[in-house]
């Protein structure tokens, strides 16, 4: 694959009432990575008309390379998403930790499916407390099979495919967002 294939040539548009950018310089991608985030941020004010516009926060820079405060968000692959506070709150004045009982579960895992559900999603980061919080309302609350849950959301110790397509996995430093890594399952063949 060429290098090129991973450059942020794209630029996630301003699109009010839809998704609000946190620095529209930091929102370069590749055209796969904006056409995800525009499909998802849309989707989101769709499903959830009453909840705060979807907060994008850093992508790339314009074509890319490293970016300050992150090891990884230099390949054009990489967005930072806002939970799902309760009572509809997105994290609109920045990225703060916030803790398991203060995230909206199912208006995250809408927001997790409608990632999955593109089709272009590698993985997602997130805190393993959130995973935990999540796991046991899909199953506890929402009685989904423990299979599927274990599918997305691998438990603690599995041994994780290094092509797995579309798993949330445990990151330290992702109590605050979702860190979200594109590539369509064809590219990992
Ligand atoms: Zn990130």
């Amino acid at each position: 694959m060429s290098p090129f294939a991973h450059r942020a040539t794209a630029q996630l548009e301003r699109n009010d009432g839809l998704y609000v950018r946190w620095d529209a310089g930091n929102a370069w991608g590749t055209p796969l990575l904006v056409e995800t985030m525009s499909q998802v941020g849309t989707r989101m004010a769709w499903l959830l008309p009453r909840s705060e516009p979807l907060m994008v926060g850093d992508m790339s820079s314009r074509g890319g390379g490293p970016l300050f405060g992150h090891k990884t968000h230099d390949t054009g692959e990489d967005a930072d998403v806002g939970l799902y506070l309760k009572g509809g709150r997105q994290p609109l004045d920045g990225f703060v930790d916030v803790r398991p009982d203060e995230l909206d579960l199912d208006a995250n895992w809408l927001l997790i499916r409608e990632f999955l559900d593109t089709g272009n999603v590698h993985f997602i980061l997130l805190d393993q407390r959130h995973i935990e919080a999540l796991r046991k309302h899909l199953l506890e609350e929402r009685g989904y099979p423990r299979d599927y849950v274990d599918e997305v959301f691998p438990p603690r110790g599995a041994a994780i495919e290094w092509s797995a397509h579309g798993v949330v996995r445990h990151a330290p430093n992702h109590r605050s967002h979702l860190h979200v890594h594109v590539q369509r399952a064809a590219d990992l063949l």
